[in-house]
Parts: C-alpha cells; sequence; structure tokens
C-alpha cells in the first residue's frame, strides 16, 4: 500500500490519494477511490451537490456568522439583538419593530418619507 496518483474527472488534475486518506476511506467503508481531487469535492460540497459542470477554482471561503449584540429596541423596549454594535447615534429595533418600520417607512404605494 502506498500513495496512489488519481486523476480528477472534474478538471484534470492529478492529485494524490495518500496511504492515510486510503486508510480514512476503507474506514469509512467507502469501496471506491474518489474520482476528483479534493479542490472539485469541496466545491462540490459547498455548492450543495447540486448540478454538476460549472467549475474553475472557486476556493471555498467560509462565511464567518454574523455576530449578534443584544440592545433594547428603542420602539417597544423589549431586546432586540443586532447584527451591529449599537451605539447611542442609532435608534435598535427588535425584529417586530424592525419590521414595522419597513412596512410603515418605505413601503407599498404612497409613503414618500425617507428615514437617513
Ligand atoms: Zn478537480
Ligand atoms: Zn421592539
Amino acid at each position: 500500500m502506498s500513495d496512489k496518483t488519481l486523476t480528477c474527472r472534474d478538471c484534470g488534475t492529478s492529485f494524490v490519494f495518500t496511504q492515510s486518506e486510503q486508510d480514512f476511506y476503507a474506514g469509512k467503508g467507502f469501496m471506491n477511490e474518489p474520482s476528483r481531487c479534493p479542490d472539485c469535492r469541496n466545491a462540490r460540497k459547498a455548492s450543495g451537490g447540486g448540478g454538476g459542470g460549472g467549475g474553475g477554482y472557486s476556493g471555498g471561503y467560509a462565511r464567518a456568522p454574523r455576530e449578534m449584540h443584544k440592545a433594547t429596541c428603542s420602539s417597544c423596549g423589549n431586546e432586540a439583538e443586532v447584527p451591529f454594535v449599537p451605539r447611542g447615534d442609532r435608534p435598535v429595533y427588535c425584529s417586530d419593530c424592525f419590521s414595522k418600520q419597513r412596512d410603515a417607512g418605505g413601503g407599498g404605494g404612497g409613503g414618500g418619507s425617507r428615514r437617513y
């Protein structure tokens, strides 16, 4: 047993199927060798396993989860969570009031008054 060089069926790149990966696959009970290079495998995983094709290297960039900050709603006084650091110069609304604000503000029809 030793490292194997395989060819990716998507991009044609040669890649190494290392001994440890072979062990890993065997441990998982996978019978097949990987048919795609790690890049293409990751790309497929990232795209949710949808259709094939496309391609090119779009390196997977991990999207950091949005950090939420606790604040007090300027409208109803309930606890609100906002994706930015609340500062004194901006009103902070809970999600309820926020959607109400939006409805009232730029909503359908008539209302022309803009905030900001
Ligand atoms: Zn590939
Ligand atoms: Zn509120």
